[in-house]
């Protein structure tokens, strides 16, 4: 399973936010599309892997989710929100 996950982070220098794949921000160099500086994946390493590490947390809670076809499962969030 590929799942593309995009998101922002602040350029150091001129702190516009880089919208773009995760994996983007894994190449050992690239440069910033707003001030064209050069940035290396390690000026992030700590950033992404946190964010990997909540993006893994996410997608097994979706997994998990998914595996329970019944639409209420165990939640009470999920259909007993509306009405009285
Ligand atoms: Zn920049």
């Amino acid at each position: 399973m590929s799942v593309v996950t995009k998101i922002a982070l602040d350029c150091p220098y001129c702190h516009e936010a880089i919208y773009a794949a995760l994996n983007w921000f894994k190449k050992p160099y690239f440069t910033c599309p707003a001030c064209d500086k050069g940035l290396a994946a390690g000026q992030f390493a700590t950033i992404i892997a946190n964010l990997e590490r909540s993006v893994e947390a996410n997608i097994e809670e979706m997994i998990n989710g998914a595996q329970h076809s019944s639409c209420c499962g165990n939640k009470s969030s999920c259909c007993s929100g509306s009405g009285n």
